[in-house]
């Protein structure tokens, strides 16, 4: 079986490795550099640690997959650092991990937590939530294993057809040469290339960012859904060593797409660094670096699939940490080992 898969980012990039190991010959094609759009940078969080079952249970086999890929690739691809959640969203996330049979530990009132961020001082309320599989995702090992792997081609694809025909922007077309299957998962060029096919992908994208400090890096990730001035939740894990990053959400109003990136970006620093002064005393609160993302307004977490005629199209948000069950899942879809549906979705940083 022949494939060609749009887009070089992590899902692309995983879809593509599972693919070609099931025996499919595949082309990987991209527009940019593989892994520069919303893959870029050095880390994520993992965490199995969800709001609703069914993504704990896909998180749950994501991590298998993650321990399978560490071990070709020769590192850890996830780290043990584990991952903490706080907020009003602990008991529903603990509910679904629970009724996913994940293992994790609720720690409540004020009690203080050992090893973790200086959350204690803040009124922990619902209690925090521990997640035992959660920890620092290297995306930048996993992204240059795969590439590696996968070896993605330089190509823009302008359109592709629902009988696999994919059209390249240099006026080239693969008619001659179709594939049996074109996976799309080209991120933010999702929605045009789905629209055609008369696959809704929503398109209303807006702006983040996230800021790296020097500091100590030793302690778990944490995603805190508690409100701090303008932020509405925030989000923090280590980068490179001796460095932590944290970001957070604002309001609509500060994130909207015609305010452009900078802007935006502009008034992320200056609540995050603010949040980092107030709660975060050991880092120094000058930002040493900066990464910038187009999320899709509102999607939260999960991963969405539909297909057309030979097209598969995959997209949603916060997908690094399901990488290689997302790999696994598009993979199976067109092979026609499972049936093509929807994904469950919950909305959190
Ligand atoms: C600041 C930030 C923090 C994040 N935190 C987390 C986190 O903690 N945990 C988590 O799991 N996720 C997190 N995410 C989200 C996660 O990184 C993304 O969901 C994921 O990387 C998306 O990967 P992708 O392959 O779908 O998209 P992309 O990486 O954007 O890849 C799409 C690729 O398609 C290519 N392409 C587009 N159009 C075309 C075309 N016409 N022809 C050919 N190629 C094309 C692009 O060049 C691009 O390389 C975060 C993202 C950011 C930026």
């Amino acid at each position: 079986m022949r494939v060609v898969v749009v887009g070089a980012g992590i899902v692309g990039l995983a879809t593509a490795y599972t693919l070609s190991r099931a025996g499919a010959t595949v082309r990987c094609l991209d527009a940019g550099e593989p892994m520069g759009a919303r893959s870029a940078g050095d880390t994520r969080i993992f965490r199995v640690a969800h709001g609703d079952p069914g993504l704990v249970a896909e998180a749950r086999r994501a991590s298998e997959l993650w321990d399978d890929w560490s071990m070709t690739a020769g590192r850890t691809l996830v780290g043990g650092e584990r991952a903490i959640v706080s907020g009003p969203r602990v008991p529903v996330w603990s509910a679904a991990m629970t009724a996913a049979g994940a293992i994790h530990r609720v720690v409540g009132g004020r009690r203080s937590v050992p090893g973790s961020t200086p959350i204690a001082e803040l009124d922990l309320g619902d209690g925090v939530l521990h997640d035992p599989a959660g920890g620092v995702l290297d995306l930048a090992a996993a992204g240059a294993f795969l590439r590696e792997a996968v070896g993605p081609e330089r190509a823009e694809v302008t359109a592709v057809d629902r009988d696999g025909t994919v059209h390249l922007a240099d006026g080239r077309e693969e008619r001659a040469d179709r594939p049996d299957a074109v996976v799309v998962a080209a991120g933010a060029g999702t929605p045009a290339m789905a629209a055609p096919l008369g696959i809704d992908v929503p398109a209303e994208l807006e702006h983040h960012a996230r800021f790296t400090f020097a500091g100590p890096a030793d302690r778990p990730c944490h995603l805190d859904g508690r409100p701090d001035g303008p932020l509405a939740s925030t989000y923090q894990h280590r980068t490179r060593a001796g460095h932590w990053a944290v970001g957070g959400h604002l309001p609509d109003e500060d994130t909207a797409w015609e305010l452009g990136a900078e802007e935006v970006a502009r008034r992320s620093r200056a609540a995050v660094v603010d949040h980092v002064r107030r709660h975060l005393p050991d880092l120094d609160p000058t930002p040493v670096g900066e990464l910038r993302c187009t999320p899709m307004r509102g999607a939260g977490d999960g991963v969405h699939r539909a297909r057309e005629g030979a097209v598969h199209v995959v997209w949603g948000d916060n997908l690094a940490k399901l990488a290689p069950r997302i790999g696994e899942l598009v993979a199976a879809d067109v092979v026609g080992d499972t049936p093509v549906g929807g994904g469950a979705r919950d909305h959190a940083p």
